[in-house]
């Protein structure tokens, strides 16, 4: 099958058209609006996790509230089914039919904020705000409605206090100017943001299955079948990245969320880079998923370009597969074993899953396997297209498919 069509087809694996209420979660809170939601318990990071940069850490990841399924419609107009929702219907399970069935009817192809009847300024009172979703370094994530069309989405709270403290201010404009640009299904929108006098507020497409690193440590790993088919989202999503010439690096679990329907999105773009010129000299990102090549400082060949995210890819389809990153170790054998490519993968991986994270960590940038083959791969195509050619039925999120092995 031509790359371009199985591409199309993963990118059609998400849903970017709906937008689904969560049930009798929303609070019109007063006190949320005005910023006083009590502080949220925090959970533990990821054990051995080094962080290189204090701006890219999670540190106090908390446990996201779970939005319960939706079964209220929007107000957003209906429209005819479009071969989207199509798509998305035939990969969903019968039990998620029974589901969300009310919800789909009722969905625009166009979100609120896309419709061209948005407002282009934003302000906190257009808001309900709803449960709290989480907590990073620098700001809280509630769930929040927009009052005129019920749309459903996520309100980031950054405090301008908190930022400049921490010296991220150009890191957060830069995630906003990046991000604020990119549309693509296994990519977080982010529809638009606005300020008061203390905070900034990011308004977010909203991820309903959370974030992935917390159902990886639930599974410990993912059976091949559902890391193929979130390594083949993540490889669409990065062919569309570099496609614009961003460069993610900071690629790992906690830095990807998961839509209602289970399928990747992508967040976090507080260490991306739009690099026309394609080659950077900074340090940053986790030490685990760091690349050889940015393992160099002060070194003349420190150049790396958008082939830093396949190492990453690379990194990740190992750690979905195993439960932890190839390189863990104490920090300086990390970085030894990083500029070596030294590890091993175990016996329980199947051997096309093993030739792909061998192609991935490959030390040379230029000699890993490119994203158009990743999507080509024959792990991947095995997990992600049937015989007839069509997408596999079982979503990333739902319960084993046809697929054999684990
Ligand atoms: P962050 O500050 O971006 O790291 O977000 C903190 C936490 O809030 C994340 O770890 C998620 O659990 C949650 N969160 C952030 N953005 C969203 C979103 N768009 N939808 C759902 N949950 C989110």
């Amino acid at each position: 099958m031509a790359t371009k069509t199985l591409e199309a087809r993963f990118e059609h694996l998400t849903v970017h058209d709906e937008n689904e209420a969560p049930t009798g979660s929303m609070l019109k809170s007063k006190a949320a609006c005005q910023g006083t939601i009590a502080s949220l318990p925090s959970n533990p990071s990821r054990p051995n996790l080094v962080k290189y940069a204090l701006q890219a850490s999670n540190e106090s990841r908390q446990n996201a509230a779970q939005i319960t399924t939706i079964t209220t419609t929007t107000t957003v107009p209906t429209l005819p089914p479009s071969p989207v929702r199509k798509a998305v219907a035939s990969l969903r399970t019968t039990e998620d039919k029974d589901n969300n069935d009310s919800a789909h009817q009722h969905v625009s192809s166009l979100n609120f904020f896309d419709q061209p009847q948005a407002p282009k300024q934003f302000h906190l009172g257009m808001f309900e705000i709803g449960k709290p979703l989480g907590k990073g370094k620098f700001g809280r994530v509630y769930l929040a409605r927009e009052r005129s069309s019920g749309y459903v989405c996520a309100l980031k709270v950054l405090h301008k206090s908190e930022l400049q403290q921490g010296k991220v201010e150009k890191q957060v404009r830069r995630e906003i100017e990046i991000q604020s640009n990119l549309r693509h299904p296994n990519i977080l929108r982010l529809f638009g943001h606005f300020h008061d006098s203390k905070r900034i507020f990011l308004i977010l497409e909203f991820a309903g299955k959370g974030e992935l690193y917390k159902h990886l440590r639930k599974e410990n790993r993912f059976p091949e079948w559902k890391a193929a088919q979130y390594i083949a989202q993540m490889a669409a999503a990065l062919k569309y990245l570099h496609k614009k010439h961003v460069m993610h690096r900071d690629i790992k679990p906690e830095n990807i969320l998961l839509g209602i329907h289970g399928e990747i999105k992508v967040s976090d773009f507080g260490w991306s880079v739009h690099a026309p010129n394609n080659r950077r000299q900074t340090m940053c990102g986790t030490l685990d998923y760091l690349p050889p090549e940015m393992l160099k400082p002060g070194s003349s060949d420190n150049f790396y370009t958008e082939k830093v995210d396949l190492w990453s890819l690379g990194v990740l389809t190992y750690e979905f597969l195993v439960g932890e990153a190839p390189f863990e170790d104490t920090p300086i054998m990390t970085q030894r074993r990083i500029a070596r490519g030294d590890m091993t993968v175990p016996s329980f991986v199947s051997t096309e899953a093993k030739d792909l994270i061998h192609r991935l960590l490959v030390l040379d940038p230029e000699k890993r396997i490119p994203l158009d083959d990743v999507l080509r791969h024959p792990w991947i195509v095995k997990h992600c297209v049937t015989k007839g050619g069509e997408r596999g039925s079982q979503r990333a999120s739902g319960s084993k498919g046809s697929s054999s092995e684990q």
